[in-house]
This record gives structure tokens, sequence and C-alpha cells, in this order.
């Protein structure tokens, strides 16, 4: 259940912005996150709902926006996005393909009042 640790590092990390910014109340957290980030989205916004009670955050939203899977070809040097079910180049269709996006996880903006 590594979705506890992330959500504890998040409202870490919303709760020290919010402060810096001088809020008093978080109404929402915009996160970027791959599409082969190994996180459960509707884990991660139960597991926030129960560790912001009683914070600033407490009650603030959490979206999520996707980030696509692209990828490299270390055979002809081809880059783009790659459908997760069928991960092969655009190019030459080959398989020796390299990791370039996907697997993000990040606070991209807050909303606060
Ligand atoms: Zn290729």
């Amino acid at each position: 259940m590594h979705e506890m640790a992330i959500t504890e590092s998040l409202l870490r990390i919303t709760l020290a912005e919010a402060a810096k910014a001088g809020a008093t109340r978080v109404t929402a957290l915009h996160i970027k996150m791959g599409a082969y980030a190994d996180i459960v989205p509707t884990i991660l916004r139960e597991y926030f709902a129960i560790a912001a009670r009683g914070t600033a955050a407490e009650g603030a939203r959490v979206e999520i926006g996707r980030i696509p899977v692209t990828m490299r070809c270390r055979t002809c040097g081809w880059q783009g996005p790659v459908d997760k079910l069928h991960i092969r180049c655009g190019g030459c269709a080959g398989t020796d393909l390299q990791l370039l996006t996907g697997r993000e996880f990040y606070l991209e903006s807050l909303e606060a009042e």
C-alpha cells in the first residue's frame, strides 16, 4: 500500500506550499500522473481525504491529470506515444524501447484561499 506513503508526502508538500503562500485553506490539488505510475487514483483520493482531516487541506479536491506513455526506439530513434497494451515502435515496429514519459507523479498546482 505505497499510496499511503505517497499521500503523506503529498499532504506535507501541499501544506508547506499553502503556508508559504499565506493560504489558510487548500481547495484543490492538481496532480500529474503518468499512465505507468503505479498508483490507484481512487485509493489516493480516499487516503488524502483521511490524511487531510484537521489540516488546511481538509476537503480539498484531488484532480488527477494523465501523462501519456511515450517511448524512444533504440533501433531507429523514433519517439512517440505508445499503446500500453501494444508496445512497439511507431517507426520500425521494433520492441527495443526506452520509456521517456509515463512514470511521473507530481503536484502541478494548488488552489487555495
Ligand atoms: Zn524503431
